[in-house]
């Protein structure tokens, strides 16, 4: 198929104290070549961990990732070692995260952190990671980039940074780029940008991007397809369009519902009335049924599965129980 990244039944756990928190909680999702998947949905939601899992960076006693498979273009990146993840993470999936300054070195010139990934993984001598530093400094539309590249982080602002991060996860022209909240620190202007520069290196390069993010602005300005999580869960998928102009799942509904008016920066993003449960405390029942308007008795003690409408649109509610049927 064309699925450049391909997860299935993907779990990820957390132990704790008081119990085990199932973070991740078989979730299967494409990417296609070129395509942009968002993942959205409220903190706790499991996105941040889902990507994280793909990343490889879910490491230590208290995190792991206890099923499923992740292939990138063949490659099950389960199944690697330390080392290996490390060369595909530099090379074959570059990585954004809210915070620039928290991946950068504080120590060392922008320029020297752009070029560290052209020596490594593309064995470009000084000279030349040099030269294509600069280059892809002026791609990520900073201009006197000889000048910034011989600066260090704490000189630049929020958005200069996060152009930079841009620039240093499509150096080594990843096959993936994930990106999570990428843009939630900046304000909306700023923000504008760097979407843009995210389209236009897909465009350019054919890149697929995993974009992880809360705000329903960003998902319609970049997504092609949409995964909505609750509670470790995919509750929701589908094309952009669809989702957004025919939204199935009650959660779903409500987010779209509770939408701001576009532009206005929200950290938080929505007020549907209630709270995610408690990790700890999950039940046989649907996870969203506190909260949902339409809950009926089946709802209480059974889980219902993720299932294809007649589209491509999936989704995990009883109340479509019939109609996915009448699909089967
Ligand atoms: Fe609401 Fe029931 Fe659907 Fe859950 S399964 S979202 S409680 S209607
Ligand atoms: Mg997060």
């Amino acid at each position: 198929a064309n699925h450049l990244l391909d997860i299935e039944h993907l779990s990820t756990y957390f132990y704790t104290e008081e119990g085990t928190v199932k973070a991740v909680d078989d979730v299967s999702l494409q990417v296609r070549k070129g395509e942009t998947v968002c993942i959205v949905g409220e903190s706790g939601c499991g996105k941040s961990i889902t990507a994280m899992s793909v990343m490889g960076l879910i490491q230590g006693p208290n995190g792991k990732v206890v099923g499923g498979k992740i292939d990138l273009d063949g490659t099950d990146l389960l199944q690697l070692n330390k080392n290996e993840r490390r060369v595909i993470r530099g090379k074959e999936i570059g990585m954004i995260f809210q915070e620039p300054m928290s991946s950068l070195n504080p120590v060392l010139t922008i320029g020297r952190q752009i070029m560290e990934p052209l020596v490594e993984h593309l064995r470009m001598s000084k000279k030349e990671a040099r030269k294509r530093a600069i280059e892809l400094i002026e791609q990520v539309g900073i201009s006197r980039a000889e000048q910034i590249a011989d600066s260090y982080p704490h000189e630049l602002s929020g958005g200069m940074l996060q152009r930079i991060m841009i620039a240093i996860a499509i150096s080594c022209q990843p096959k993936l780029l994930i990106a999570d909240e990428p843009t939630t620190a900046l304000d909306v202007t700023i923000q504008a940008q760097i979407l843009d520069i995210l389209r236009n290196f897909r465009e350019e390069t054919g890149m697929s991007i995993l974009l992880i993010t809360h705000d329903l602005g960003v998902v319609a300005e970049m997504a092609d397809y949409v995964i909505v999580m609750y509670s470790g869960k995919v509750v929701e998928e589908g094309e952009v369009t669809e989702l957004f102009a025919n939204p199935k799942h009650p959660y779903t509904q409500g987010l779209l519902r509770a939408k701001p008016i576009l532009n206005q920066r929200q950290d938080e993003l929505y007020s549907i009335p209630g709270q995610v449960p408690n990790p700890l405390e999950l039940t046989e029942s649907c996870y969203f049924h506190d909260r949902c308007e339409h809950c009926m008795e089946i709802c209480k003690v059974r889980r219902p599965e993720l299932r294809e409408l007649g589209t491509e649109q999936k989704v995990a509610c009883w109340l479509y129980e019939k109609e996915a049927a009448l699909h089967v």
